[in-house]
């Protein structure tokens, strides 16, 4: 038989283009097509180019998509507007070979919208016949989806549109398959319909009608239960789909004609056929068929008794179908589970399945609630649960004496008499012809009504038993041979053969990595598990990352962390990280680094039509550049690295840009979802940590400015604002860390060498007075008593050492402290306090000079030297102050110092206190030294 085209005349030349393209294509009309399209020009070979694609459609798909993404490019470079006429039903039919690609591979989420808008395209441009191909997808998406409903609204509109467009081709082929699916839902009613339908001679139709025609004969048959017309029909529906590139239609008929096989014990004939349905679904790689092939692959094995590999093979079938909707290739699959289960005994699974069957039968449009009764009538019987059990088989029978389909009946027979014959009768409801061994008989006759059907071994073995319990032994012995021969067929070696060779074939196949299975499906699956592993741990990854970047408080350290990140999740040679300025005019390079150098910075204008930074920061979103090594870049800075990848995006908080960010890679697409994923996020979080950062600076700028303000007070508080001296404050301040030490190197040296006065370990306390200072500001006026205090207190400091604290005591008063010195050399100082202020003029404005003194008190802490603790530093000043004001007494311009006698221990507190008040009387009696000069 073959397929072949009835207007075929002239092979070359325009007329080799099918008028009107056919909705399946000869292998005839593809080799007239192919042999003609060197020829075509213009307009004839853009059209030849769209028919090569949708005839190769499902006979090399690969080549198909390239010739139709090839024909869409050359289509849209020429349009300058929206398209139209035949460009655009051209372009619609381009969409239409996409979408059944993505039907094909079971990627319904793209294959709709794509059929959808070929569909629409087509309506607008009153295209009939694509609208009818658009509906006849989207008529078979439904179907795989488990949406019978709307599966059967696309088919309608489909033939109406083939009638209207009057193409016999389409129509017949639709309505067969309208006529079919009826069939499935209301058998016999589908029978009054569409009986007498149909051409009684299906190869004088239209080629692309013949395989749909068949294919309805087919399932006829097979409901009617006559398997063998059944195995025909679907093998010239195998032949048809092969010659006119139908290949999903072929592969699911060589599940057909395996399973109607099966229908008649033939099991090797059946591995056979599952076996060449496999190797093309495994070659084309398409779920559904592969899932169809399978499912049939489980049952022919599961009639063969091999229980574990069967469930080997229908597991599979189940992870691939499952995820897919309930079509009827689920709705088989799932009645082979539960009968799988059934012969594996575990009755609560097989009720299970069972009781899912008629809503899944339902929704696919297929048969179904009758085999559910029959299932749970045997799962119940296997249970022991007889009443619920024989009400079920009862009821199964009933449907398919209605139904008419002898098959069905034969197993609800089957499945009653075990029921009877194990559970029981009752005698008040049965007669005769309800024994098991009437039900039996009954189911025997049937079977051999059954054109090439081989009476089932279980059955005859049941009749064996029901004989022998009867007591008829010839009868028992007759069928109990007859049963065993059957048996010793079905499992004979043969099969069993083909059986291992099968599996030897399948596991060597399953190795091959390359095979397209493996590519398409096996491995999108792992890649999806991969890339979601993956993406849990980027994630989690990105987590960790976006805190440390976020940690950061300067850019710096920013755009380190984010350099080093980049790196570690993505292909990049090259990083650049740009901060818009203040005026948000100019971008500037804050981080630039390529190979692992740091490059100089440098800056672009945000309207520079040419770099991609400044586009990114101007058009506010990102975007990836994938360019061919053979591609000139615009924006290419001479002396780096030539990118082919690049991704950019803009550094944003809330609707602010604060830079753009760039990766580069000299790869080409190096950047696909996943890593704009990435870089997205780490974007996201440069822009936090940068945006931190700046917030950060400027709250650091106007922390430094309120520090040193605050400095400022601090130091104007503590300070003579006249002479800059500092005050009696600061002294309040500073001095205790002084007086520690003192202490302590005073204790330390009682402790270890009490016989010695340690060093550098006294304070010594000079106040210093002017004398006759008011004469001063009396003769020449306060401005120039200023002048002279300025000019004593620089005296002072040139005297003292860096390390001495110079404090204004009052108007005229100095109190000069030498720290951690020596008592020893407090009268040289005083001395030289004193000659620095009196041996030269003090040079005021207007030429005038005056010569000043100065009168000097000190006195040293510790006061007591064995009790260093027993006088404070302020008494200890209380008694230079009295030093001074004895030095006053003796004439002014000297000084005079105070201390306790050697040896001296501190007085009783009261006379302490009256030293301080007058030190005269100790003085007197040598409790207290004086110290005088010069
Ligand atoms: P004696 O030798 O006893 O110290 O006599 P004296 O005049 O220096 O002492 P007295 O305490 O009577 O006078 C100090 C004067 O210093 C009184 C005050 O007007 C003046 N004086 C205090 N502070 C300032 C100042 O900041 N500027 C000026 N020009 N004069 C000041
Ligand atoms: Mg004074
Ligand atoms: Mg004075």
């Amino acid at each position: 038989m073959k397929a072949t085209d009835t207007d075929r005349t002239v092979p070359s030349g325009p007329a080799a283009l099918e008028s009107p393209l056919q909705l399946f294509g000869t292998d005839d009309a593809l080799a007239r097509l192919e042999a003609a399209l060197p020829e075509l020009q213009g307009p004839e070979r853009l059209l030849g180019l769209a028919h090569l694609a949708w005839l190769l459609r499902e006979r090399d798909p690969k080549r198909s998509l390239d010739n139709a993404d090839a024909l869409t490019a050359e289509l849209n470079a020429k349009l300058k507007a929206r398209p139209a006429g035949s460009a655009a039903i051209l372009l619609a039919r381009m969409d239409l070979v996409r979408a059944e690609q993505r039907y094909l591979h079971a990627d319904w989420a793209a294959a709709q919208p794509l059929a959808e808008q070929a569909m629409q395209s087509f309506e607008r441009q009153g295209e009939l016949l694509g609208q009818a191909d658009a509906q006849w997808l989207l008529c078979a998406l439904h179907g795989a989806m488990g949406q019978a409903e709307t599966r059967d609204r696309c088919l309608e509109q489909a033939i109406a549109l083939a009638r209207a467009a009057q193409e016999p081709g389409r129509l017949l082929c639709f309505e067969a398959t309208q006529a079919r699916f009826d069939a499935f839902r209301d058998w016999p009613a589908s029978e009054l319909r569409w009986a007498a339908h149909f051409p009684a001679e299906i190869e004088s139709q239209p080629a692309s009608a013949q395989a749909a025609l068949y294919l309805y004969q087919a399932t006829r048959a097979f409901l009617a239960s006559d398997f063998a017309r059944a195995i025909r029909m679907f093998m010239c529906v195998h032949q048809i789909a092969l010659q006119t590139g139908q290949l999903y239609g072929a592969i699911t008929a060589s599940a057909n004609v395996s399973h109607s096989f099966g229908k008649l014990n033939d099991h090797e004939a059946s591995l056979d056929w599952v076996q060449r349905g496999l190797e093309l679904a495994r070659g084309c790689g398409w779920p559904q068929g592969l899932g169809a092939c399978l499912t049939q692959m489980g049952e022919a094995l599961r009639r063969l008794g091999r229980l574990e590999q069967a469930q080997a093979a229908l597991d599979e079938a189940q992870a691939i179908l499952a995820p897919l909707g309930r079509s009827r290739n689920y709705a088989m699959l799932l009645s082979c589970r539960a009968e799988l289960a059934l012969d594996r005994g575990d009755n609560e699974l097989a009720l299970r399945l069972f009781d899912e069957m008629p809503e899944t039968a339902r929704e696919s449009g297929h048969v179904g609630l009758l085999e559910a009764n029959r299932g749970k009538a045997k799962a119940l019987a296997q249970m022991g649960q007889w009443p619920e059990a024989e009400t079920m088989a009862e009821a199964s029978l009933q449907a398919a004496i209605a139904a008419g389909m002898p098959d069905r009946q034969i197993e609800a027979l089957q499945v009653l008499a075990q029921i009877r014959s194990r559970g029981g009768m009752d005698p008040e409801r049965h007669g005769r012809d309800d024994l098991p061994l009437a039900l039996l008989e009954r189911a025997l006759e049937i079977s051999r009504s059954i054109e090439g059907l081989q009476p089932p071994p279980e059955l005859l073995a049941a009749l064996a038993g029901e004989y022998a319990r009867m007591a008829r032994f010839p009868q028992a012995y007759g069928m109990a041979v007859q049963a065993s021969a059957a048996r010793e067929k079905q499992h004979s070696r043969l099969a069993a053969e083909r059986l291992i060779a099968m599996q030897l074939r399948y596991a060597a196949e399953s190795a091959r990595a390359e095979a397209e299975y493996h590519k398409q499906l096996a491995s999108a699956e792992a890649r999806r598990s991969v890339l979601l592993h993956e993406q849990g741990q980027t994630l989690e990854r990105l987590g960790v990352i976006g805190q440390a970047i976020t940690a950061k408080l300067d850019a710096e350290s920013i755009c380190l962390a984010l350099h080093e990140h980049v790196h570690e999740l993505l292909d990049v040679t090259a990083l650049a990280i740009f901060a818009m300025d203040e005026k948000g005019e100019q971008l500037n390079s804050i981080y630039v680094s390529e190979a692992g150098r740091r490059l100089p910075m440098r800056t672009l204008r945000v309207d520079d039509p040419v770099a991609s930074a400044a586009r990114c920061a101007r058009e506010r979103h990102e975007f990836t550049i994938d360019r061919s090594p053979e591609e000139e870049s615009p924006s290419h800075v001479p002396g780096t690295l030539l990118s082919l990848s690049g991704m950019y995006a803009p550094l944003m908080i809330n609707e602010r840009v604060l830079g753009v960010m760039t990766i580069q890679s000299p790869r080409q697409h190096a950047y696909g979802e996943r890593e704009q994923l990435i870089f997205r996020t780490l974007c996201a979080y440069g822009a936090i940590a940068l945006d931190n950062a700046n917030t950060y600076r400027q709250l650091e700028a106007t922390l430094k400015t309120l520090r040193a303000t605050q400095a400022r007070l601090e130091e104007a508080s503590l300070s003579d604002p006249l002479t800059g001296l500092r005050n009696r404050r600061f002294l309040m301040q500073h001095l205790d860390a002084d007086i520690s030490i003192s202490l302590r190197r005073y204790e330390d040296a009682m402790r270890q060498r009490p016989c010695e006065t340690p060093e550098e370990a006294d304070l010594v306390f000079f106040m210093v007075d002017i004398d006759h200072f008011k004469a001063v500001n009396d003769q020449h006026g306060h401005a120039a008593g200023d002048q002279v205090l300025i000019q004593v207190c620089e005296r002072l400091r040139e005297v003292s050492r860096e390390s001495d604290y110079l404090v204004r005591w009052g108007g005229e008063e100095f109190l000069m402290v030498a720290r951690l010195s020596s008592r020893h050399e407090a009268g040289l100082i005083a001395e030289r306090i004193r000659s620095a202020v009196a041996s030269q003029p003090f040079v005021l404005e207007q030429g005038l000079s005056l010569h000043k003194t100065c009168s000097v008190g000190f006195a040293a802490f510790p006061f007591f030297a064995k009790a260093p603790g027993r006088l404070s530093w302020e008494e200890v000043v209380e008694l230079a102050d009295q030093g001074l004001y004895r030095a006053k007494r003796a004439g002014r311009n000297r000084w005079v110092g105070l201390a306790a006698a050697e040896g001296q221990t501190p007085p009783p507190e009261a006379e302490l206190k009256a030293w301080l008040r007058e030190p005269e009387p100790a003085l007197q009696v040598g409790l207290l030294r004086e110290l005088t000069g010069p």
